[in-house]
């Protein structure tokens, strides 16, 4: 029904995002979906092993250079015709499948260069490795010509495939040219499988946001705590699991290697890795979609999450709130609803100062769940002190020497303080403990769901 606009959407900031979709397949797709993945797998292998060829023959002195991915399109498009290589599976699958894999073959090489040369941020990356299939998660992208409807779409190669959301107002916006596909890239997670189409966008319409400024405290106990007062549990997708996991990663480890008991349990044990991480990935769209659409401007610490995991009493907690996840996700979002995302740097004693006076204390025991100023009196939340402290961080910024937060962006004061000017007219502050919490219930029956089942 729908048609790929060929028009790039209408004038505005292009955005890029991607919309997923878990595919219903039957066993004929499934079967087909496996080849593409393992077709991908084999070219990229394949490109590797070329890679490596001609870095040897540099090595010993020659004068050849590296393939990028056209070129080793080009060779597989020579190689796969030659009777000897045995390849003449190659016609079942989509081309693009080997034209893809060549490039992230070629993006994962040009980034450990890079890593290797420090013009890389982040960890430092490795030599790309062979993809194993028992080790490599089941993906391939396709290019060209998509076709969605409310209950279907259409890849190249792969024909018409069942889906198990009602996909109509993703099918309308292809329709009216309001986004455009760019590419697909489909995956196996445990037995299902999903398209996650990459779109081109105009930017949305931003909203209005209701409230001003807010910090943000990312806790274990409340995954996070708002400085207007508000508390959000987190679903702790991992802690509610974790009886399940270790009982089927125990009976999984029981069978034997290559055994269809094995096998089967695997199974389960990948379902229910699958099933914590999506109800740990649907919790914190939510969040963050409330807070970027509903608050013009949000504070959040600038956490060492990576440093923070070595604490190995706190690494799994950590871990299952996702904190990382909810930074990059408000990252993005607030960029789409028009709001300002700033990260406090990780020097602002947000925990040890009081929220009251800017007393700061020597240390404050992570025991201690309750702040108690020595010179104020003041006795507020520990975390909701941390929150309200995060609220003011622009204007303590703008004051200091430094002009920029972590994220690169100006913090001038006078338009940070108009930020928080604007909060005071949000909600009543809230200063005992029991409040926020009942606030809390009132939340969860909202927007953001507790995430009470357990149950797979
Ligand atoms: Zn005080």
């Amino acid at each position: 029904m729908n048609q790929r606009s060929s028009a790039p959407p209408s004038s505005g900031n292009v955005e890029f995002q991607v919309f997923r979709f878990a595919l219903d397949p039957n066993n004929k797709q499934r079967g087909h979906l496996a080849s593409h993945a393992g077709g991908a797998r084999y070219a990229y292998n394949l490109g590797l092993e070329w890679l490596i060829d001609s870095l040897e023959k540099r090595r010993a002195g020659g004068s050849e250079s590296t393939p990028n991915a056209s070129e080793m399109h080009r060779r597989w498009n020579r190689w796969k015709k030659i009777p000897q290589n045995d390849a003449m599976w190659w016609s079942t699958n989509s081309k693009c499948v080997y034209q893809e894999a060549f490039r992230d073959l070629e993006h994962a090489f040009n980034s450990f260069v890079a890593s290797r040369r420090r013009k890389r941020r982040g960890r430092r990356l490795g030599f790309p490795r062979f993809k194993r299939k028992a080790r490599t998660r089941d993906r391939f992208r396709l290019t060209g010509h998509f076709e969605v409807d409310r209950r279907s779409v259409q890849l190249p190669k792969l024909g018409r495939i069942r889906i198990h959301e009602n996909a109509s107002r993703f099918a309308s916006g292809i329709e009216f040219g309001r986004i455009r596909i760019t590419s697909a890239t489909v995956g196996r997670e445990a037995d299902r499988w999903y398209v996650n189409f990459r779109v081109a966008r105009t930017t949305r319409p931003s909203c209005t946001p209701s409230f001003g400024a807010v910090g943000i405290d990312m806790g274990i106990n409340a995954l996070a705590t708002l400085s207007s007062g508000l508390l959000v549990i987190g679903p702790r997708a991992l802690k509610s699991n974790l009886k399940k996991l270790r009982r089927v990663s125990k009976a999984h480890g029981r069978k034997c290697h290559g055994s269809k008991n094995r096998k089967r349990t695997a199974a389960q044990l990948a379902r229910c890795h699958s099933r914590i991480a999506a109800l740990r990935r649907d919790h914190l769209h939510k969040l963050s979609t409330y807070l970027a659409k509903k608050h013009g401007l949000i504070v959040i610490e600038d956490l060492s999450i990576q440093a923070m995991m070595s604490n190995r009493r706190l690494a799994r907690s950590i871990a299952d709130s996702g904190w990382g996840d909810l930074g990059a996700m408000l990252e993005y979002k607030c960029r789409w609803y028009g709001s300002k995302l700033i990260k406090a740097s990780r020097n602002f004693p947000s925990t040890r100062m009081c929220s009251g006076c800017g007393n700061v204390k020597d240390a404050l025991p992570l025991s201690l769940r309750q702040f108690t100023c020595d010179h104020c009196g003041l006795n507020i939340d520990r975390d909701l002190n941390a929150a309200k402290n995060l609220a003011r961080w622009p204007a303590v910024a703008g004051s200091a020497p430094e002009t920029q937060n972590a994220c690169g962006e100006d913090v001038r004061p006078g338009r940070s303080r108009a930020g928080l000017d604007e909060a005071g007219t949000e909600q009543p502050v809230l200063a005992s403990g029991s409040e926020p919490i009942a606030q809390a219930v009132a939340f969860s029956c909202g927007s953001i769901g507790r995430g009470r089942r357990t149950g797979g």
